[in-house]
């Protein structure tokens, strides 16, 4: 009786297990062309922190995505992060969000939009921009001024300031 239920025993799983990075086909193709256009590869550890920011869109800093991703390749490093998030701000593929006395912060949203930051919470909002209001801002530069980039930040409070998430 003892070796008929011998049979139900687990075997320890030896097999490498592939890493579930949360990334759509799109999401991934996307990741390795601005990468290659950059002259740089995939690799698990940008497809795991790329992930990360993907998720859960708001704001995290560096320590945030380190923690994360973690919880997905324990082994990672808080340097391969940074290295990683360093990689994607100079590929485009995301933005750095600063705001005073705080860690820098990075956001995978590149459609035009501003950030507000409440106050209360110290949680950073993602405001679009429509392109009208971008226009007419560019229209303030005195001729000869050209601009790359255009960033806005409002600070204050959220209605409802939510103590979740
Ligand atoms: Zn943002």
């Amino acid at each position: 009786m003892t070796g008929f239920l011998l049979q139900f025993r687990i075997i320890p799983n030896k097999v490498h297990i592939p890493m579930d990075t949360h990334l759509t086909e799109l999401q991934r193709d996307n990741l390795q062309e601005a990468l290659s256009k950059a002259g740089q590869k995939l690799t698990t550890q940008r497809e795991i922190v790329y992930s990360v920011l993907l998720t859960k869109r708001d704001h995290p800093s560096v320590d945030e995505v380190y923690q994360r991703a973690r919880e997905s390749m324990p082994g990672l490093s808080l340097a391969t992060v940074y290295n990683c998030l360093e990689t994607f701000v100079s590929c485009g593929l995301v933005r750095q969000v600063n705001h005073e006395r705080e860690s820098t912060r990075y956001c995978p949203n590149l459609l035009p939009h501003a950030h507000f930051r409440d106050e209360a919470t110290g949680r950073v909002h993602d405001i679009e921009l429509p392109p009208e209001i971008l226009q007419t801002l560019k229209s303030l530069l005195p001729s000869g001024f050209q601009t790359d980039s255009i960033e806005i930040s409002f600070h204050g409070r959220t209605q409802t300031n939510p103590k979740t998430n």
